[in-house]
């Protein structure tokens, strides 16, 4: 490796979980969820590795994101579905990009917005089925679907899909939102509305809950290789984690027994130790929570954080092991490779494993493995 910080993202991976999960769900349609830095992999080099993989459409949160893959020259249909009030939909239909719209006041600017560039904006309407965030309310889904359906008479607009989104609280609660959603579903077409893409699930539905999966699935978490359930791993998935995370070591010091370490000296060397400094902080997005609690591998040695995470390096207490200045530290990747994962840092840090690949910051370089 080169840089003393670096996430390494395995494109083939993540086309290949891709292909995994195609296979798994069935689904006519497969949304890769790219938002947000694609988790913080790199939008663009993986959504282009999701499309390699079978992904037929590409999901992001904010129109903004939407048009980073445009720009890069991604033509694959794409969906954006939380939008500012003071949206410029212009920019977005012209980008033929997918809008997901949650009121019929959105569904009017939008159509305000088609009719001024004399085209007509694909739209998809979000129906809120128990996540309580956004989505149509459902005392609003008659005369918003009516109000669709006649602008799409009109021209104004094409209404490709009808989506929802799962709490994934229990089975039986989003078994009453799939009853919820169908209920929907059957509103939109005794107003005359016929969707292409019905879709429901995020990963977790998708892997296990078969009666949610509609025409596409729209899968983030599992297409990074990583698992959204508490009980089971990615290699039980069949999914191979895509980042590794890693840096060099940059000093190397031995302190007898006694020795404070960090701030506040949450430790101190119980036996004369090494102690190893890693120059990745919070400020990288390593989580402060996990201090005293992570292992890292150096040499394919598990070793532990020791004292607090600072913000930008923190020590790892390396025992006798012959550590030394510019050794290869990983953080976490393929736990298969006897790395610590995502996940043990999503624990030790008492969070998900979401938030430990999302919150990697700018000043980690990402580079890019693929085969060609
Ligand atoms: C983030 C998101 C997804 C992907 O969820 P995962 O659990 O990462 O698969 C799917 N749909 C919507 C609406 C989302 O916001």
């Amino acid at each position: 490796m080169t840089g003393y910080r670096e996430a390494v993202v395995d494109l083939d991976a993540i086309s290949a979980n891709v292909a995994h999960l195609r296979a798994l769900t069935g689904t006519a349609h497969t949304m890769a969820v790219v938002k947000a830095n694609a988790y913080g992999h790199g939008a663009v080099p993986v959504a282009r590795a999701a499309l390699a993989g079978g992904a037929d459409w590409l999901g992001v949160a904010d129109i903004a994101e939407a048009l980073e893959l445009r720009e890069a020259g991604i033509g694959a249909p794409v969906l954006a579905w939380l939008h500012d009030p003071d949206t410029d939909w212009s920019a977005a239909i012209a980008a033929d990009v997918d809008l997901g719209l949650s009121s019929a006041v959105q569904l009017q600017q939008v159509a305000d917005a088609s009719a001024t560039l004399d085209c007509t904006a694909s739209v998809q309407i979000k129906l809120e089925t128990g996540l309580s965030r956004n989505g149509v309310q459902e005392s609003e889904w008659a005369p918003v679907l009516a109000l669709a359906a006649e602008l799409e008479r009109s021209g104004r607009v094409r209404v490709r899909g009808i989506f929802s989104h799962l709490s994934n609280a229990s089975p039986a609660e989003d078994t009453e939102a799939i009853a919820r959603f169908d209920r929907g579903l059957a509103l939109a077409a005794a107003v005359g509305l016929t969707p292409e893409l019905t879709h429901l699930a995020a990963s977790a539905a998708a892997l296990r809950l078969p009666a949610a999966r509609y025409s596409m699935v729209r899968l983030g978490i599992s297409i990074y290789g990583l698992s959204p359930f508490d009980d089971a791993s990615s290699a039980d998935l069949g999914l191979v984690p895509a980042m590794t995370l890693r840096g060099r070591v940059a000093a190397v010091r031995h302190v007898p027994a006694g020795t404070g370490v960090s701030y506040d000296y949450t430790w101190r060397a119980p036996v004369d130790s090494s102690l190893a400094l890693v120059p990745l902080g919070y400020a990288d997005g390593v989580p402060r929570q996990a201090s005293g609690r992570a292992q890292v591998s150096i040499g394919g040695v598990l070793h532990p954080v020791v004292g607090r995470i600072a913000m930008d390096q923190f020590v790892v207490s390396v025992g006798l092991e012959p550590v030394a200045v510019g050794d290869e530290v990983v953080l976490f990747g393929d736990p298969a490779s006897g790395v610590p994962s995502a996940d043990d840092w999503a624990h030790a840090a008492g969070t998900i494993n979401y938030d430990i690949v999302t919150r990697i910051g700018r000043r980690v370089p990402r580079s890019y493995r693929a085969a060609e």
